[in-house]
């Protein structure tokens, strides 16, 4: 690999979507178009752009997202309504819920009621319980796999290396963490009660930061020879940044996602990659 290295995320997007072109043509011929129902409860800020951002990557490439907007107020029972409405319909391929709900929802009956086959952003917990078993059939969680898209795209093998993953949430790093054992690394997962973070992290020979803390991961955490994967999205003073201090970390290590432009734009082409299995089954 060479001395610094940019992982980009827009080329692995673009090899996951030239991938599904003759899986999608063929669907076309028997009149099925890939469709994901993405549901929406108010009206947040960085929903709106991932779900803009997904209907533009599905529209461009044959595929097709149903929007289902309801109101901040909403009750479960309208919610469930909705879920029940997406099982039923053989035309929906896909549910993506955007999370988190507000607080008067109840997330862990959605968990419950999704049919299994419709999950393609892991949220259930039968599809959990599937990830967790390394069941191949359940599809992972989105942000999770971009990570391994990214890792598998640019030739890295984890096979006996070490790899820390900062963050043990239930979205992010917990799967992510099963997901990298189920390929052979070694990993230490880290998080708010770790003891001395910048030694676990400059331990490994693979650092992937998801904790949402802007430019957390800098100098003092990383060596030479390190890959770094930021998963994190922090808007400090109106402008976009991941979880690294990519100024001071990239001139050190030899790989790194850039925020934006690394994991972000890649988790959509992944979640295209999931309606599309799903509707071909
Ligand atoms: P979360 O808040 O649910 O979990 C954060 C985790 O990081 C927790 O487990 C916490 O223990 C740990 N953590 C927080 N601060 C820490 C610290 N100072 N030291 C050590 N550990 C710490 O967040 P999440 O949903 O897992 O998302 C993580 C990041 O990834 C966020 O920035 C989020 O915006 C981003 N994200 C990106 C994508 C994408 O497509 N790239 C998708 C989802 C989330």
């Amino acid at each position: 690999m060479d001395l610094l290295h940019d992982l980009k995320g827009a080329e692995v997007a673009k090899a996951i979507c030239a991938s599904l072109q003759d899986k999608i043509s063929q669907l076309k011929e028997t009149g099925i178009v890939p469709t994901l129902a993405i549901v929406r409860v108010g009206n947040r800020e960085d929903d709106i752009a991932y779900e803009q951002g997904a209907i533009k990557r599905f529209n461009n490439n044959g595929a097709r997202v149903l929007q289902v907007a309801l109101q901040e107020s909403c009750t479960q029972e309208e919610l469930e309504k909705v879920v029940m409405n997406i099982n039923k319909t053989k035309e929906i391929h896909g549910m993506l819920l955007m999370r988190p709900l507000p607080k008067h929802l109840n997330e862990n009956r959605i968990k419950g009621m999704l049919d299994l086959r419709k999950d393609v952003d892991c949220m259930t917990y039968l599809g959990q319980a599937g990830l967790f078993m390394g069941e191949k059939a359940v599809f992972t969680p989105c942000t999770a796999q971009a990570v391994i898209e990214i890792i598998d795209h640019y030739g890295i093998d984890v096979t006996g290396k070490k790899v820390t993953v900062i963050g043990r949430s239930q979205v992010v790093g917990k799967p992510l963490a099963v997901m990298l054992i189920n390929k052979n690394a070694t990993v230490t997962v880290c998080h708010t009660k770790t003891v001395n973070l910048p030694e676990e992290c400059r331990n490994a020979d693979i650092i992937i930061a998801a904790a949402g803390r802007a430019k957390m991961v800098d100098d003092t955490f990383v060596k030479p020879g390190q890959i770094i994967i930021d998963v994190g999205i922090n808007m400090v003073d109106g402008k976009l940044c991941g979880d690294v201090d990519y100024d001071k970390v990239s001139p050190i290590v030899t790989a790194i996602t850039p925020v934006p432009g690394g994991v972000g734009a890649v988790t959509t082409s992944v979640l295209l990659k999931h309606t599309v299995i799903s509707a071909a089954r």
